[in-house]
């Protein structure tokens, strides 16, 4: 999806976007799903940070959940910048 340029979603620490995003969905159990964002680029700031995704009982990929989901990219931006 595209998002509309703001100031409040981190930029991507490879290629410098914040507003052009994949929204993913993954079940990983019988009622709990895993929903996060990945770059355009392809960069996954969750891939290695195990917990770091948005968990969802759907795993539905509607507004809310991509809200959610990117504030647990922020979360693993500031995480990956403190390492
Ligand atoms: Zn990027």
């Amino acid at each position: 999806m595209k998002l509309s340029p703001n100031d409040t979603v981190a930029k991507c620490p490879k290629c410098g976007n914040n507003t052009e995003f994949e929204a993913n969905s993954l079940q990983v159990a019988e009622d709990c799903c895993e929903v996060w964002v990945v770059c355009a680029c392809g960069f996954d700031p969750t891939s290695e940070l195990s917990g770091s995704r948005y968990e969802d009982t759907w795993g539905g990929v509607d507004n809310a959940n991509i809200r959610m989901a990117l504030d647990c990219w922020n979360d693993a931006i500031a995480d990956e910048v403190h390492r």
